[in-house]
């Protein structure tokens, strides 16, 4: 059984005063769900206030990003030891913000996914194809590549605490959500992936979970479709009372 996975990806969103006043309502608002894992994932300045406020409760917290050492000369980046102490156990890796506008790349996202697991951190890799390569029929071919670049040496015991995200770039904050439809067969896909890679166990035990424009009117419809295990939300996500209602999706 694979436990739904509801994030909230923050990005370059909220200060201090605004990410505690969302976390204490969320919490308030979600205590009773005990089916569901509930994260949120809020810019690192504000990591270490959404942490006190979150304690004892049954939301995680995550990081959006890490730099691939453990530290060291790197102005400007934070390392995986660095989101452990503020109390993180999940990092969302790979976004396609990330390979966008700072050029991470397949081999890079690898570097970072290893050195997570090697410290019991969760990756939430993010993987998915813009629209040109879905009009060109692209689709599988890209992010396959994906998750066999960026999951390259990860063993079967490391997949465990892998999450992999499907983010289709034409979804993400266009307000356009890839049909369930479309997700529920990208996700197949990848699940067919992860099984030649690791058996079939270890593909059914993986949580996919699909990103891009999901919002209380589409997220129950998603969520029903069977290889769909949760959903990375963005702007949905901003909104207590949004991002309760996806939460709480009904099958
Ligand atoms: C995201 O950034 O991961 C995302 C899915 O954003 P949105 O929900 O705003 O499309």
């Amino acid at each position: 059984m694979r436990v739904p996975l509801m994030a909230g990806n923050w990005k370059m969103h909220k200060g201090v005063g605004q990410a505690v006043a969302l976390v204490q309502a969320l919490k308030e608002s979600l205590a009773d769900v005990t089916d569901r894992e509930i994260l949120v994932c809020p810019p690192f300045t504000t990591l270490y206030p959404v942490a006190e406020t979150l304690r004892g409760s049954n939301i995680e917290l995550g990081g959006q990003n890490i730099y691939p050492k453990e530290e060291g000369a790197y102005t400007g980046e934070v390392s995986p030891t660095m989101l452990l102490d503020v109390g993180c156990r999940y990092v969302i890796l790979g976004h396609s913000e990330r390979r966008r506008y700072f050029k991470e790349a397949d081999e890079f996202i690898n570097r970072k996914v290893d050195l997570v697991l090697e410290h019991s951190l969760r990756p939430i890799l993010c993987v998915g194809e813009t629209l040109e390569q879905r009009e060109a029929g692209q689709e599988v071919a890209v992010v396959a590549k994906q998750v066999r670049e960026c999951l390259a040496g990860v063993t079967g015991e490391g997949m465990k605490e892998v999450v992999i995200a499907y983010e289709p770039l034409w979804a993400i904050g266009t307000g356009r959500t890839a049909t369930p439809e479309q997700a529920q067969t990208m996700h197949q896909t990848i699940r067919d992936i992860l099984k030649g890679l690791y058996g079939p166990e270890t593909a059914q035990a993986t949580r996919i979970i699909y990103g891009g424009s999901v919002k209380p009117g589409n997220v129950d419809d998603l969520m029903r479709e069977p290889d769909i295990d949760g959903a990375l939300v963005g702007g949905a996500s901003l909104k207590a009372e949004s991002f309760v209602r996806i939460v709480r999706f009904e099958e």
